[in-house]
């Protein structure tokens, strides 16, 4: 499905829920107010909306939150994606804390590959950003899902410019450590981003063996090195200073239900008003579905205005829309 400028739209990101075990800084730390529950999309609307989004090209899907292992059904809704004729591939998106004790169900279900997000290994700055948390947990997490044989990605949104505790991973197992440059969402306007360039200068500095790899590593904007003795590599996901919007393949289903065109703008459309409308039956649904997520594509907006904080139309909180 193409938008209004041509781009190929194949990629959802699903956000689960805006519930999460952790209280990260630049998301949703301590006191953010939670949406009532029943608001947010049940499992079988997300897969109702998922076939059709599959009928219009949608093939690569990401689950995402808030912190997708806090919803129950997040294990069967991975296998019920996986089931959808056209739906290629299924990644989950977490913090890794709860990660253990779903990596079979989530492996038995055809789960495609998994990213943690970890911004350092330090217990204590791990704690100070995540609101508690215990590092250890997440750690574990990268090297089970590594030894499981699953496609393993950390992210690590860029806080300072010394990361190389995370460059270890990359060093020692076959995944990809990937810098985030903190976007203007949410709490992360409160943050002053690290430029994703000056990361790779430090990350040179000690490795100046780094070149480009080319290589596809999945469906999104990354930019990836290789370091020489590394089995695994470095990639750069640099919304800000590396603008990757002219080839944006992607919209977004917030917990609520509302599809959403780009990160920086309310635009979208509400599709939780179809799935849960009792007058319709569900082929009638579904074909409205696939005319309201097509005329939101058609109405994508070009690109990000980060650039220009004041035009920023998004209000909601990074958990809500799925990051
Ligand atoms: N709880 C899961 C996790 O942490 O991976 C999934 C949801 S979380 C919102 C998804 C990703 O968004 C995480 O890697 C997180 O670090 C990142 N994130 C959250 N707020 C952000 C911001 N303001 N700018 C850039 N990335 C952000
Ligand atoms: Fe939770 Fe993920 Fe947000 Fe951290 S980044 S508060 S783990 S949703």
């Amino acid at each position: 499905m193409k938008d209004g400028y041509g781009r190929e739209i194949n990629y959802i990101r699903i956000s689960l829920t805006d519930r999460c075990n952790l209280r990260c800084a630049y998301c949703m730390p301590e006191g953010v107010e939670l949406v009532p529950r029943e608001e947010i999309l049940r499992e079988q609307e997300i897969l109702l909306i998922a076939r059709a989004a599959a009928d219009l090209g949608i093939c690569h899907v990401k689950i995402t939150g808030g912190e997708p292992l806090v919803r129950r059904c997040c294990d069967s809704l991975v296998r019920g994606l996986k089931s959808i004729p056209g739906i290629r591939t299924v990644t989950l998106t977490t913090n890794g804390i709860l990660l253990k004790e779903h990596l079979q169900e989530l492996k038995d279900g055809g789960i495609d590959g998994i990213n943690i997000s970890l911004d350092t290994t330090d217990p204590e700055r791990y704690r100070a950003i995540t609101g508690g948390g215990d590092v250890a947990r997440a750690v574990e997490a990268v090297h089970t899902c590594v030894e499981a044989g699953i496609r393993t990605k950390i992210n690590a949104v860029a806080m300072r410019e010394d990361n190389g505790d995370l460059l270890l991973f990359a060093r020692d197992l076959p995944v990809d450590v990937r810098f985030i440059e903190i976007m203007p969402i949410g709490f992360g306007k409160q943050f002053r981003p690290v430029d994703n360039r000056r990361l790779l200068d430090a990350i040179r500095r000690d490795y100046p063996g780094i070149v480009r790899d080319n290589t596809k590593h999945g469906n999104g904007p990354a930019v990836y090195y290789r370091i020489p003795g590394f089995r695994g590599s470095v990639g750069f996901i640099s919304a800000l200073h590396g603008k990757f919007c002219s080839s944006c393949n992607r919209v977004r289903l917030t917990s609520m239900g509302y599809l959403k065109t780009c990160l920086c703008y309310e635009d979208g459309t509400d599709l939780r008003k179809i799935v849960r409308d009792p007058e319709l039956s569900e082929p009638v649904k579904k074909e409205q579905l696939k005319r309201a997520i097509r005329e939101a594509v058609l109405k994508k907006p070009e690109a990000h205005c980060f650039d220009a904080p004041g035009a920023i139309t998004e209000n909601h909180l990074m958990a809500s829309i799925g990051g």
